[in-house]
């Protein structure tokens, strides 16, 4: 039998197939080695449909739409956009986080590739994209760098062989799958500690995927018991998390709050902690301490993709592109980074951006905009981050966040009131994706 998001993602790739004639791709695709055959426009190439590329595509498309010398390229390896700051939820509920590509840029001066970039030769300005076995090379007068982040397993030992990810659609439906075996096959054990062991759930990593996650969890879990039959206090959830406080980089009284309702929800933290091994069943931390559970879930860190780094850009900290006030590429100023893949810094305190999608949309938004003005000859705009607010969910009705807004410094919301206002920037995303593109029914 297959799973919904399995035939979700099966349904992205007929319509994809159904919406992209082959011949009309042949017709203005680059013939694998006649590179220079059919470059009649300059190609503005972006590379990943995430937050911050697709946003990028959809601006510029809208700026450019007059000109007829500039083509735009988006390749991803998915057909369709994942709504990666709703992860947890697909890993747990089997909520639908994906939107086909196809319905969004519909009708627009934009070609999608779909194909994994495995390699860009920055000094011939060629991308190399594979679809399968096949090979497709593709040139580029701009390049917009979009491809967000992978997990960071740091190298620890055991780690990458015996945990789960949360980092794509792929990635929830595996916990998703995990999780419901677990509920179901404790019930039918008699063994008390193996019950226990069974429904023990370990998270490392608290930053916002890792308690998003977990609070998530914790309410399915409240639902594993009663369908199931569990006790209750044979379930435990436990954070490992390596600095001295959850969320470390928003504010330490937002940390508090967060870290008080997951104590709440029942949850058990562990901070300052380092996990040094894993194995299939256990969990070895620093201090000496081994912790039994065949479930868990590593969230503890990100990085780019060895791309970056192999295609001679200069790069920084977790493999980020090295970018400027304007987000181009220190070695390359026709070569632009946005999002998680972008050492983004903020120009007021000197440090980088955190990963989060509402930077990588903004990103989005300015890239489109400078890229525009080089090609109409007009000054590009600074990067300067703007933060709107922070929102955590931690479950299906709980949420803690903040908003500034104009006069008032910051309002502070807890419980469903912030939950409403997560699921309002979600609907924002959306609703702003369906404004670009104009075309699009959702889903
Ligand atoms: C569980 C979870 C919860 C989160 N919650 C929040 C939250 O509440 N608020 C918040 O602001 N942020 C949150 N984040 C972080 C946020 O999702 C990221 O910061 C954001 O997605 C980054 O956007 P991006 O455009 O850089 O990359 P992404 O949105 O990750 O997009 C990258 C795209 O590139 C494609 N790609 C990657 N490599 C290749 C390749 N080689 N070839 C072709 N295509 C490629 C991918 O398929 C993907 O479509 C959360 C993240 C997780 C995992």
């Amino acid at each position: 039998m297959i799973s919904l998001q399995e035939s979700i993602t099966k349904k992205c790739l007929q319509r994809y197939f159904l919406f992209h004639d082959k011949s009309e791709n042949q017709s203005l695709l680059p013939e694998s080695d006649n590179l220079s055959a059919v470059q009649i426009k300059k190609n503005i190439v972006i590379i990943g449909a995430g937050y911050g590329g697709l946003t990028a595509a959809l601006r510029l498309e809208k700026l450019l739409r007059k000109s007829a010398n500039y083509k735009i390229h988006l390749i991803d390896k998915n057909p369709y956009h994942t709504l990666k700051t709703q992860l947890h939820e697909a890993a747990v509920r089997n909520t639908e986080v994906t939107i086909p590509l196809d319905r969004i840029i519909k009708n627009k001066n934009i070609r999608f590739h779909l194909g994994e970039v495995k390699f860009i030769d920055v000094a011939n300005r060629i991308i190399h994209i594979y679809d399968n076995a096949e090979e497709e090379k593709l040139t580029f007068d701009f390049l917009v760098i979009a491809i967000g982040s992978k997990i960071n397993f740091y190298n620890i030992p055991g780690m990458k062989e015996n945990s789960f990810a949360l980092q794509t659609l792929q990635d929830a439906d595996l916990i998703y799958e995990h999780i419901s075996k677990i509920c179901a096959s404790t019930a039918s054990k008699d063994n008390e500690l193996k019950r226990k062991e069974n429904l023990r759930f370990v998270i490392g990593g608290g930053g916002l995927s890792g308690v998003e996650f977990a609070g998530e969890l914790a309410d399915h879990t409240s639902k594993c018991v009663t369908n199931f039959g569990i006790n209750k206090k044979e379930v435990e959830i436990i954070i490992i998390e390596a600095a001295d406080r959850l969320v470390p980089f928003m504010d330490k009284e937002f940390s508090e709050r967060v870290e008080k309702k997951l104590i709440g929800k029942g949850i058990s933290i562990l901070k300052g902690s380092k996990i040094i091994k894993r194995t299939s069943n256990q969990i070895m931390l620093s201090d000496g301490s081994v912790i039994q559970s065949g479930n868990f879930i590593w969230t503890g860190g990100i990085r780019v993709s060895d791309l970056l780094r192999s295609s001679g850009l200069q790069t920084g900290l977790a493999g980020k592109v090295m970018v400027n006030k304007f987000l181009q590429s220190k070695d390359d100023k026709k070569i632009y980074a946005i999002g998680d893949s972008a050492n983004a810094i903020n120009p007021v305190t000197n440090k980088p951006v955190p990963a989060a999608a509402q930077f990588a949309l903004q990103q989005g938004r300015l890239v489109a905009k400078n890229i525009f003005s080089e090609v109409t000859d007009k000054n590009k705009e600074q990067y300067h981050p703007q933060v709107l607010g922070e929102v955590v969910s931690l479950g299906r009705h709980l949420a803690v966040g903040w908003l500034a807004l104009p006069f008032i410094k910051k309002v502070t919301f807890v419980g469903f009131l912030a939950n409403l206002l997560k699921a309002a920037i979600k609907e924002k995303h959306i609703f702003l994706l369906r404004k670009e593109s104009r075309n699009w029914i959702r889903y």
